[in-house]
């Protein structure tokens, strides 16, 4: 994935620092545009990665803005995506962040409970004003994704529960400030076998009937994001599959033709073109293993830390040597702060550039000043 030219650049950087190839980037885009042959609305989610050049090559393809904080929201405003085309999610928006999207007339609040419901009433009277609002529903489907991704099961916090129907309809027809236009879901993340979304489409289209039935008729159909990527294997699967992604929902979900269709991808837009540049600073000799301690940790990659994720591990410097097992860590103080045990790598040296693949998604965005550590710097 790396030329000698690229690698030739690393040398000069101090590092650690994020690396973003903007031309795989721009080829997933293509790739997801090719495979939309349903005209299905694209929002991206901020939250996988909110540099702003990123976002600027993605709300040049026509994607809207997919946010779960004021600040996201005033991110994707800022780099110019539509208002017209920013969603707005989250269980625990505040009044503030809530005014700040209602001056900005966005396109659709998810709200994720009869509570917010009533508050986003009160706030959008204030200013007298209409929110459009789609209902989170938690759709109670198993995304078989790590139990800290899953979003779809009646035990998490997210979306509305369908015992609490009868109650959002009292609640939105006494609601004159806000405007119902149709529904929303998202299951969970880094989901790889497409069964879960199609049991997703089961659930929606019953839950639609439900909806149409009550005479709440949804404009909107939104199904979320949480896509996965191959983290083993990143070469040979740089761009996900979309082409299959989208068929599940054109051969399962049942709509009306005045339905519009959302989606809202983070991870599969970002993931493979980022990667975390890092250089080894000390080799320990262990008992079973070798430590290599990198000057990147868990305040610049979390997702190991926090869920136990793989990240392909490259020695640049290094290819081809032989190999040694290794467990890869980082300076922090904390023993959570590892990158992979009982890795067989080749050798690895003092000074030797380390590549942690697969970064571009819920990498930067999560980096942190934990033990007063640099911020950490993307090069393109
Ligand atoms: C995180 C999130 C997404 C994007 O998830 P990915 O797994 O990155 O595709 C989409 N919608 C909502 C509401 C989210 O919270």
């Amino acid at each position: 994935m790396f030329n000698e030219n690229t690698i030739q650049k690393f040398q000069s950087l101090e590092t650690p620092f994020y690396y973003y190839n903007l031309d795989l980037l721009q080829k997933t885009i293509e790739a997801i545009k090719q495979a939309n042959k349903k005209n299905y609305h694209i929002h991206y989610a901020l939250k996988a990665n909110a540099n702003p050049k990123i976002l600027n090559l993605i709300k040049e393809a026509g994607f809207g803005a997919d946010c779960v904080s004021g600040n996201e929201v005033k991110r994707a405003v800022e780099i110019g995506f539509k208002s017209s085309d920013i969603v707005f999610a989250g269980v625990g928006k505040s009044d503030k962040e809530i005014n700040f999207a209602l001056d900005n007339s966005i396109f659709c609040f998810n709200v994720e409970s009869i509570h917010e419901l009533q508050v986003l009433n009160e706030l959008a009277k204030n200013k007298n004003v209409k929110a459009n609002i789609a209902l989170r529903i938690n759709p109670n489907v198993d995304a078989h994704t790590h139990k800290y991704i899953t979003t779809g099961l009646e035990e998490n916090k997210f979306g509305i529960n369908p015992y609490e129907f009868e109650q959002v309809f009292e609640e939105i027809k006494k609601s004159a400030h806000l405007n119902f236009i149709g529904l929303h879901f998202h299951i969970g993340s880094q989901i790889q076998d497409l069964s879960a979304f199609k049991n997703l489409c089961l659930r929606v289209n019953e839950i639609n009937k439900h909806f149409i039935q009550q005479g709440f008729f949804p404009q909107h159909l939104n199904l979320g994001g949480g896509l996965g990527v191959n983290y083993t294997e990143p070469d040979t699967h740089a761009i996900v599959d979309f082409e299959s992604y989208f068929n599940v929902f054109r051969d399962f979900l049942e709509t009306q033709t005045e339905q519009h269709i959302h989606f809202e991808l983070g991870r599969c837009i970002v993931a493979q073109c980022g990667s975390l540049i890092s250089r080894v600073l000390y080799i320990k000799k262990g008992i079973n293993t070798n430590f290599a301690i990198l000057d990147a940790g868990m305040t610049e990659l979390l997702r190991p830390a926090l869920y136990q994720a793989f990240h392909k591990i490259e020695n640049l410097s290094n290819p081809n040597g032989k190999t040694e097992k290794y467990d890869v860590v980082g300076p922090i103080c904390e023993s959570s702060d590892c990158f992979g045990k009982a890795l067989m790598l080749p050798e690895m040296q003092r000074g030797n550039l380390i590549a942690i693949r697969s970064a571009g998604a819920y990498g930067e965005v999560m980096s942190s000043r934990y033990n007063l550590r640099d911020e950490v710097v993307a090069v393109f």
